[in-house]
């Protein structure tokens, strides 16, 4: 019995080799998992749940067949993940952050990018996306004017990464800090970054944590697997 943990596969259906990837991953990848945990940017892009393609298709119902408890988070690129492609997959949404329990201790779950706050201008950005009132607007415009509107965001967002310095992309280690005291955890899974590690967190009161990233797939796929109280982040060769 195992939790698996995945993020940031981006999967999109110009690119059939992470498809092909997340299809293995799911045969052999799983090993003993009882539950699955994917933590945001599961999607390169969600337009909306009404968006029917073949491709989306092919990934919804490889996840209702691997028939265990699925936990979706929210990440930046698909977050209007939304209940009817939760219950297509029998996935419950997790919100950012969530606290969950493994062996008895407490685990904090985050995409991650709500601890990037160096960079303050997509801190902004992110507050309207995440905006209910622009959500339920966007998802009354039609398919192509939202997908006009990803691939705009996207070449911005591109812009701003290549414009930008490798710190202020990473996350605020007191940010880390707060946001783990303030759940009263010791440990922290995220991904967002790209920046698959395990770090070790200075808490208060001489007590350290750690903070495992999950890693974005692309010639390798990455997995946080907890078991027996050992949590570890593994890669693997896909395609
Ligand atoms: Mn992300």
């Amino acid at each position: 019995m195992s939790d698996i943990f995945i993020s940031d596969l981006h999967l999109d259906e110009n690119r059939p080799e992470l498809t092909t990837g997340f299809l293995q991953f799911l045969s052999n990848g799983l090993e003993d998992a009882t539950s699955l945990y994917i933590l945001g940017d599961f999607f390169e892009v969600w337009l909306g749940d009404d968006h029917n393609t073949a491709f989306n298709q092919i990934i919804i119902n490889a996840l209702q067949a691997i028939n265990m408890p699925i936990f979706v988070m929210h990440g930046n690129r698909d977050f209007l993940l939304g209940p009817a492609f939760c219950n297509a997959i029998g996935a419950t949404l997790l919100p950012d952050p969530s606290i969950i329990e493994l062996d008895g201790e407490p685990v904090l779950l985050m995409h991650g990018d709500s601890l990037c706050t160096s960079d303050t201008e997509y801190m902004k950005v992110r507050v309207l996306l995440r905006n209910e009132a622009f959500q339920k607007d966007f998802l009354t415009k039609s398919i192509p004017e939202r997908q006009a509107f990803a691939d705009q965001a996207r070449g911005e967002s591109k812009a701003h990464t290549r414009e930008t310095a490798a710190d202020i992309m990473d996350v605020t280690e007191s940010e880390v800090v707060r946001a783990m005291q303030e759940a009263g955890v010791k440990t922290l899974i995220h991904g967002h970054t790209h920046r698959p590690d395990e770090h070790i967190v200075d808490l208060s009161n001489d007590q350290s944590g750690r903070r495992l990233v999950l890693g974005d797939w692309g010639t390798h796929g990455w997995k946080i697997r907890a078991a027996k109280g050992k949590i570890q982040l593994t890669s693997f060769l896909i395609g």
